[in-house]
């Protein structure tokens, strides 16, 4: 079986590279390596001691696609290829808008000419908006407070059209919640060059003192210790599931939405405090206000996924905070 991997060379699509290549599937890879270095292709060949095809090129980019396409008799697709920073997609929407949908419809043209209607879709914990109770369950309303996070509700709606309009298609909905830690190697994980947006990035510079000092964003939410909580996933139980989604759309019909998270949640503080023991090191912090838009809580009721795709994360937080770090100091070694 070939599966096509857009994006194969970030964060989540690198880890789900080397699950899929473990589990004896072909690989091809696209990206444009806007935020992702060419070097992950080779760390991807190193861990699994197998080979892949690699395309540096855009998903927009259709005739890229149809030659993809003409090469390889691809089976299925696993779409993460797109932009991810909620605050840069405040101030830049059209870009988000422009790349996360065009590249999304471009690859979906192009499948259906090629007559390939599997497809594994990166959405996010961030459709459920600010959900009304917890744990979130998948029939939950579904809303948007950021261009970002409207970009995967459109993409999720044009998907569900697509389902309807031909019942060939078989596309499964992933929606991640938050992703953290890296690869037991050490060789792939998640560097941000930029200063980090989120928590554990930030966590791991201000450990290896590329960063001053972590702002704690508020301590008055309504949580155990007032600080916010969010159900952290280790990136390979991640990639896991993507095996099982492709396994589901590669025998069934139709689309549905899955939840891929722990159903544990757990806050800022729990996150600092773990990571500082199991790395043996301190994690300067200091406590400010609230950032805008946040919410207090946010964890999933994973069961549907363990249902349906048989799926369930089995890391706990002291693995994702020790390989998130084991993977900078290893990279750190290596520059
Ligand atoms: P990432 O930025 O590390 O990976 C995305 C990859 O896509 C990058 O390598 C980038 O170079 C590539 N890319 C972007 N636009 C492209 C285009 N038009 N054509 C070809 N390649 C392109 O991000 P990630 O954390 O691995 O996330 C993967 C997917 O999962 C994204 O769609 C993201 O929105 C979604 N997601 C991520 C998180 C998270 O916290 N990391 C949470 C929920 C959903
Ligand atoms: N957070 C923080 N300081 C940071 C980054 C994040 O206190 O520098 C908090 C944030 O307010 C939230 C949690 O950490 O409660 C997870 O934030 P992240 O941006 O990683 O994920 P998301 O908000 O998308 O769930």
């Amino acid at each position: 079986m070939k599966i096509l991997v857009t994006g194969g060379t970030g964060y989540i699509g690198s880890h789900t590279c080397v699950e899929l290549l473990n589990e004896g599937y072909e690989v091809v890879v696209i990206d444009n390596l806007s935020n992702s270095k060419i070097e992950v292709v080779d760390k991807i060949k190193e861990i699994t001691n197998k080979d892949f095809k690699f395309y540096e090129g855009d998903c927009c980019d259709k005739n890229l696609l149809i030659k993809i396409f003409k090469e390889h008799k691809i089976d299925a697709v696993i779409h993460f290829a797109g932009y991810k920073a909620v605050g840069e997609s405040v101030q830049v929407p059209l870009k988000y808008y422009r790349n996360n949908l065009d590249s999304t419809i471009t690859l979906l043209e192009v499948m259906n000419e090629f007559n390939c209607k599997k497809l594994a879709f990166s959405s996010s914990a961030t459709v459920y908006g600010k959900p009304k109770s917890l744990p979130i369950k998948e029939d939950f309303p579904l809303s948007t407070t950021n261009p970002y996070g409207t970009t995967k509700l459109m993409i999720e709606d044009i998907l569900r059209d697509l389902a309807k309009s031909d019942n060939e298609w078989s596309i499964a909905i992933l929606r991640y919640f938050n992703p953290i830690g890296a690869h037991k190697s050490g060789l792939i994980g998640e560097n941000p060059n930029d200063i980090p947006n989120n928590l554990m990035p930030y966590i791991v510079k201000v450990a290896t003192k590329e960063l001053e000092c972590l702002s704690i964003f508020g301590n008055d939410y309504d949580t155990k210790d007032g600080t916010g909580v969010r159900d952290y996933i280790h990136v390979v139980d991640l990639a896991k599931g993507h095996i099982k989604a492709i396994e589901k759309v590669l025998k069934d019909k139709g689309v549905d939405a899955y939840n891929l998270g722990t159903g544990n949640g757990y806050s800022v503080l729990e996150i600092v405090n773990t990571f500082k023991s199991v790395n043996d090191i301190d994690v300067n912090y200091k406590i400010t206000t609230r950032r805008p838009g946040d919410i207090d809580a946010c964890y999933a009721d994973p069961s549907y996924a363990k249902e349906k795709l048989d799926w369930e994360a089995k890391l706990g937080i002291d693995e994702m905070c020790k390989d998130a770090y084991n993977f900078v100091i290893n990279y750190n070694k290596d520059e």
